[in-house]
């Protein structure tokens, strides 16, 4: 058993549901030290299902800044004799893990599906292959959405931080919510998205986002329709756009290239609309519809 570190992080008053999965998964390999870092975070870092919870609570932290979370988390690694540190596969965790392995100098594991005291499994090549390691030192890892259930909190002890923040030549001036009023792309229970087989933007905005919304659902798209500019990136599912794992993924023309498959193959279930029978995204799909999506989805919409 090692001692572990996850790092959890803060919705507006609440933990994120990706940092109590990490915090589930932690569990089973070790003692485990929580670390938040915000400001006037204290209700909502008391929630982080960890036993002992470090708080990081200062104005310099309201908004993420590499430099100084990098410092403070390696800080309170070295402090804690921790050997394993554990952070969501979010964007914030995909940047701060790799600083904090470097701060450490110590081995960093990205996106993984497994982790244990057996090891870690990842996917490579756009999830055509798993690879699995057992590092032998301390190492950072992040842990892809969905991959395992929440853990539930509980009422451990909690000490603030007490080392020093780093000065930092970053400062952010302005943060846009780009998902406002938007279920979250990778935290969403179910993700619809469209691609090139919607013909235009307005055919996006009519069909695929009335019907995410209906069924509670995050939109999502494929890159083709991202770089035609009918929706923004923060929508892209894929390679080079967010990584999903839902318990149900909507494909609608969508063809099912290896970068999009490398974004959503890890879904619980894969239903599938296309036209054309040979498409590649059939071949991961648990349920395919082979047809015009045009005249599917008016039957599917009148359902929810
Ligand atoms: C380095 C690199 C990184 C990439 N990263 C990503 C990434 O992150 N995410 C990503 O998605 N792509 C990525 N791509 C692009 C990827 O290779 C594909 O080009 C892209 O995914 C295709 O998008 P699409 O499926 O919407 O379009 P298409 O491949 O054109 O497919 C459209 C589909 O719609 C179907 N269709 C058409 N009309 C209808 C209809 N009326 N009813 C039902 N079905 C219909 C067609 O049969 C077809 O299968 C990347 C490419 C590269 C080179």
């Amino acid at each position: 058993m090692s001692n572990v570190l996850i790092i959890g992080e803060i919705d507006g008053t609440e933990i994120k549901n990706i940092s109590q999965q990490v915090a589930a998964v932690a569990a089973g390999m070790g003692e485990v030290t929580g670390l938040v870092m915000g400001s006037g975070i204290s209700e909502a870092g008391m929630k982080l299902a960890a036993g002992k919870i470090i708080m990081a609570d200062d104005s310099s932290l309201e908004n993420y800044d590499p430099v100084k979370y990098a410092s403070i988390a390696s800080h309170v690694a070295k402090e804690n004799d921790i050997q394993t540190i554990l952070l969501g596969a979010t964007s914030m965790g995909k940047d701060l893990g790799p600083r904090v392995a470097a701060e450490l100098n110590c081995g960093y594991l990205g996106d993984c599906l497994e982790a244990s005291s057996e090891g870690f499994v990842r996917p490579n090549f756009a999830g055509k292959v798993l690879a699995k390691s057992k590092p032998s030192g301390t190492v950072v890892a992040t842990i892809r959405n969905n991959a395992y259930p929440a853990g539930e909190a509980w009422s451990g002890s909690v000490e603030n931080y007490s080392g020093s923040i780093t000065d930092s030549t970053l400062n952010t001036t302005d943060v846009e919510n780009v998902g406002s009023g938007t279920v979250e792309l990778t935290e969403a229970a179910i993700v619809v998205s469209g691609g090139r087989g919607l013909e235009n933007a307005e055919n996006y905005d009519s069909m695929i986002r009335p019907l995410a919304e209906s069924m509670g659902a995050a939109a999502g798209a494929s890159r083709a329709i991202v770089d035609a500019g009918w929706v923004s990136h923060s929508h892209q599912v894929g390679q080079t756009g967010k990584t999903v794992a839902p318990e149900l993924y909507l494909a609608i023309g969508i063809s099912g290239a290896i970068q999009h498959l490398g974004g959503m193959s890890g879904s619980k279930c894969i239903a599938a609309i296309n036209k054309d029978p040979d498409a590649p995204i059939f071949k991961v799909a648990d349920y395919g519809i082979v047809g015009d999506l045009f005249e599917i989805l008016p039957i599917l919409k009148s359902k929810f």
